[in-house]
């Protein structure tokens, strides 16, 4: 087709493979471009909220990441100290009738491959690796992207640039959205670790999906691969902010680093700690909202554009939100400038509300003394339908046009 658009999507994370398969269904031609010098297969548990399923169902990629998933029966809130039960929600009995899509737990690489997997099936679609992106220019006919490392470097051009670059994004920064726009530190760290299951302490609930509230921190633990691993998150508050150079994927973290911090809790939860021998290290950051995600024919998406603390679960749900949304608004139409805007205007107000949710929900888990006993109650007196009721915003994806 002489007059297809071509569109280059900056990083081929859980965002940009997504716009890149959502761009293709919408008639596009789609040239990813990653950094990294080989795609390797990388990350530990995600959750997929049933507002990230919905829009994989509409992509057509659902079955296949089904495939790679398990679907929780219960998630189960349980107190740190105590181990008491504060809430039990029956998310996969539930999920679809009340938000019209499953609730899923999937390894971050098994998904990464369902993607790849689809977008190297797709003859509209090219992926480069070893191709960081330096800087674009906007011109009249399209947009110049400077990519390629020092000695190799080249220039492509486009009719459009998504940048889904992650949190550090070369393309934001780009924007000009101002100096002021820069990453928020948390003050706390994620620890990973992914425990193969013939390793859990005896007795502990391998198939079942858990999170723990204690002071100043809480634990997250769900099966994987049909229940041989167990995915295990443990956020506590720190003073690192880890190395801005480093790959987010590979910080080592040492058992003696956090078992100390869970030993006041609760047996189950202390047992499952102390039995990993592996950790990854996260500092959280996230950024204030941005005034806008545009430029005439520029947009960002994902991490890129809505960095958010993972209180939610909703980084990568929300990175394919945005490839869903942005698919759909070049189904309307190929006038870039209005596709662009139609984008930005179905998801940067919807993302700004996640971002700011995600760090009350922190606020929330970390309580301790008073604040944490009325929190609790509060949990145990609502009951699992009220409490549902309150993600219905979140999680309920139908009608998202
Ligand atoms: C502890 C923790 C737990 C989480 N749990 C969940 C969860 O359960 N559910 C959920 O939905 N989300 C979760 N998230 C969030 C989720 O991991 C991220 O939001 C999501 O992976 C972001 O995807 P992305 O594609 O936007 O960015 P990234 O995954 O960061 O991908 C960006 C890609 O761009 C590449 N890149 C960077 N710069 C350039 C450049 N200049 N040129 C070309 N390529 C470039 C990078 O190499 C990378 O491949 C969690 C996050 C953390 C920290």
């Amino acid at each position: 087709m002489a007059d297809q658009l071509h569109a280059v999507i900056a990083g081929a994370g859980i965002g940009g493979l997504t716009a890149a398969v959502a761009l293709s269904r919408a008639g596009l031609r789609v040239t990813l471009l990653e950094r990294a010098r080989a795609i390797e297969a990388a990350g530990a548990g995600l959750q997929l909220a049933p507002n990230a399923t919905g829009v994989l169902a509409e992509l057509g990629l659902l079955d296949r990441v089904m495939q790679a998933a398990l679907t929780p029966e219960h998630l189960r809130i349980r107190r740190a100290s105590d181990g008491v039960e504060l809430a039990s929600f029956p998310l996969g009995v539930i999920a679809e009738a009340r938000w019209g899509a499953p609730s899923a737990v999937i390894h971050r690489a098994d998904l990464q491959q369902a993607l790849l997997e689809r977008c190297a099936a797709d003859p509209a679609i090219t992926l480069e690796a070893d191709a960081p992106v330096k800087g674009f220019a906007e011109t009249a006919k399209g947009v110049e992207i400077a990519c390629g490392r020092a000695g190799a470097s080249r220039s492509i051009m486009a009719d459009l640039l998504i940048g889904a670059d992650g949190l550090r994004s070369t393309i934001r920064s780009r924007l000009g959205i101002g100096a002021a726009d820069q990453p928020v530190w948390s003050g706390r760290t994620a620890w990973r670790a992914l425990l193969p299951a013939n390793q859990a302490p005896k007795g502990a609930l391998k198939l079942e999906t858990c999170l723990w509230l204690g002071p100043k921190s809480h634990l997250v633990h769900y099966p994987l691969r049909g229940g041989a691993l167990i995915n295990i998150v443990a956020i506590t508050e720190d003073d690192w902010r880890g190395d801005e150079a480093a790959d987010l994927w590979a910080i080592s973290g040492s058992p003696g680093d956090v078992a100390p911090r869970f030993s006041r809790w609760h047996r189950d939860a202390r047992l499952l700690v102390g039995a990993a021998k592996e950790w990854k290290r996260w500092p959280l950051f996230d950024r204030e909202p941005a005034a806008r995600w545009t430029l005439e024919r520029v947009a960002l998406l994902g991490d890129a554009a809505h960095p958010m603390l993972p209180f939610f679960a909703q980084g990568a749900a929300q990175a394919i939100e945005d490839a869903g949304a942005l698919g759909r608004a070049f189904q309307r139409t190929h006038e870039i400038r209005a596709a662009l805007a139609d984008y930005e205007g179905a998801r940067r107000r919807r993302a700004a509300d996640v971002v700011i949710a995600s760090r009350r929900q922190g606020a929330i888990y970390h309580m301790s003394g008073p604040m944490a006993f009325a929190r609790d109650l509060t949990m145990r007196s609502l009951g699992p339908h009220l409490m549902m009721s309150r993600l219905d915003w979140l999680y309920d994806h139908r009608g998202r046009s």
